[in-house]
């Protein structure tokens, strides 16, 4: 096991399964302790604690809601006073509710958990970062908060909304030591992605340029990236992991 990221601690959100699951092995195989937040799937997020323990790495599951500000602040106390730091923060978790434009009804829902979620745990992670004058902040965006998609109005909203936050972020944290990149992944093989018809993924893959669909592992890889030393003069920036299907 490589320790690049040895006395690295680093928090993702969502880590229960899917995209967030593989980021936390991925970083907890590097070396950093892992904080698995999750909102419901205690026994997952279990899970996920165990595999990365059995394979030498150190981890700790936490529950929150990323949508309640008060919640987020107590979580992100809690990881502090367990701790001591925090050096990665991954704003992963997500939601969708997919529908047309004419029938929206969960517009704040979604907006509430992915942006302002992202908000929430980078205002609380932030302060902190800013005391030890470093920290590696990557928020999970989305090509749809590029390109726009049928049907996904809240979930671009949200996700375009994460873009406009990260920059921001980024020329504000930027003195201080602190980066902050998005990652927009394309279409990649989750539960989120499951509940598609065979037809629309079929038709999605016919986009994608690499003719395959994303596996979250590919996403990992790209966050342990962006949340190493080697990303040192990277901010600002949205990387897009979605095998060429936006340019
Ligand atoms: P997923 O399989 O549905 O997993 C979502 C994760 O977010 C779960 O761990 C879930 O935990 C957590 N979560 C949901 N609501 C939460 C809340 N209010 N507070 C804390 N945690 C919460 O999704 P995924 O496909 O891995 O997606 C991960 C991220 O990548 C999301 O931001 C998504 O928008 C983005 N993304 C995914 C794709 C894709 O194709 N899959 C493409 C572009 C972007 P609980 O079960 O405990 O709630």
């Amino acid at each position: 096991m490589s320790q690049i990221m040895e006395g690295k601690v680093a928090v993702v959100t969502g880590a229960s399964r899917g995209i967030g699951k593989a980021i936390a092995v991925k970083l907890a195989s590097k070396g950093a302790t892992v904080v698995i937040n999750y909102n419901g799937s205690e026994a997952k997020a279990d899970e996920v604690k165990h595999e990365i323990v059995e394979k030498g790495g150190c981890a700790q599951c936490m529950q929150c809601n990323v949508a309640d500000y008060e919640g987020c602040e107590a979580f992100i106390k809690a990881v502090i006073e367990q701790f001591g730091r925090i050096d990665i923060l991954v704003n992963n978790a997500g939601i969708t509710k997919d529908d047309l434009l004419m029938r929206e009804e969960d517009f704040s829902d979604v907006i509430d958990v992915n942006l302002k979620g992202t908000f929430h745990c980078i205002r609380f992670a932030s302060r902190q970062m800013m005391k030890q004058r470093s920290g590696k902040i990557i928020n999970l965006a989305s090509v749809v908060g590029i390109s726009g998609n049928a049907g996904q109005v809240n979930y671009a909203a949200s996700k375009a909304g994460i873009i406009g936050m990260t920059k921001s972020a980024a020329k504000e944290l930027a003195s201080r030591g602190i980066t902050v990149n998005a990652v927009a992944p394309g279409f990649i093989e989750t539960e989120m992605t499951e509940v598609l018809s065979d037809k629309l993924k079929e038709e999605m893959r016919g986009q994608i340029p690499l003719a395959r669909m994303g596996q979250p592992e590919d996403v990992a890889k790209a966050v342990a990236f962006l949340a190493s030393e080697q990303a040192s003069y990277i901010t600002g920036q949205v990387l897009r992991v979605d095998g060429g299907m936006v340019m």
